[in-house]
């Protein structure tokens, strides 16, 4: 009788388990809401290094360019790495509006690399 207690146990355990890592997997795939700005990152190759520009007007004539958000709504100003179709970044390219800005995807990542990707 012990041991079926002991066994249902962790069956039960188990499932729940197993209930709560479909339910992660679920979530990463779900569109999510980044709220922030907008920021272009133009790279320089004589420095090294890129200059952040919150546009004020299309950008998808300039030389190419990465992306990040920068999420506004906490206090840690969370960055995420914009990723996407060549279709997809050209749409946000062609927006004027990059502060305070809701853009929709699907954020993955980690505490400390968080990417969107937006369709
Ligand atoms: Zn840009």
């Amino acid at each position: 009788m012990q041991n079926f207690l002991k066994t249902s146990l962790v069956v039960m355990l188990f499932a729940l388990l197993s209930v709560s890592a479909v339910q992660a997997e679920k979530d990463a795939h779900k569109d999510d809401i980044v709220q922030g700005n907008i920021i272009c990152l133009f790279p320089d190759v004589d420095s090294g290094s890129v200059t952040p520009v919150i546009a004020t007007s299309p950008c998808d004539g300039k030389p190419s360019h990465a992306h990040v958000i920068v999420d506004t709504r906490g206090e840690v100003g969370q960055v995420y790495a914009v990723e996407g179709t060549d279709e997809a970044i050209t749409r946000l390219e062609k927006t004027s509006k990059r502060k305070g800005v809701n853009v929709q995807g699907k954020v993955t990542g980690s505490q400390k690399a968080w990417v969107i990707t937006v369709d």
